[in-house]
């Protein structure tokens, strides 16, 4: 499965990153990007920056989901 957040919606409180830091992190712009290990999907963001979400942590990934205000973060198969 993949994710992407599509920052136009994010309004950067941070509870993606609470939820799953493995697969989520707040910018200096203030938003929240995808990432895989080190890199960080922000060039481009939004839905041409998809990441694979890792074993274990799609429960993680739903819950951020469900949780986020901005209701922005997309799961999708891949
Ligand atoms: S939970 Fe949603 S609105 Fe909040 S920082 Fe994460 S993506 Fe942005």
């Amino acid at each position: 499965m993949k994710v992407w957040i599509d920052q136009d919606l994010c309004t950067g409180d941070g509870l993606c990153e609470e939820i799953a830091p493995d697969v989520f992190t707040l910018l200096d712009d203030g938003l929240a990007y995808v990432k895989e290990g080190s890199k960080v999907f922000n060039e481009p963001g939004g839905a041409d920056g998809l990441a694979n979400i890792p074993d274990g942590q799609l429960d993680a990934v739903i819950e951020s989901a469900e949780e986020c205000p901005g209701e922005c973060i997309f799961i999708e198969p891949d």
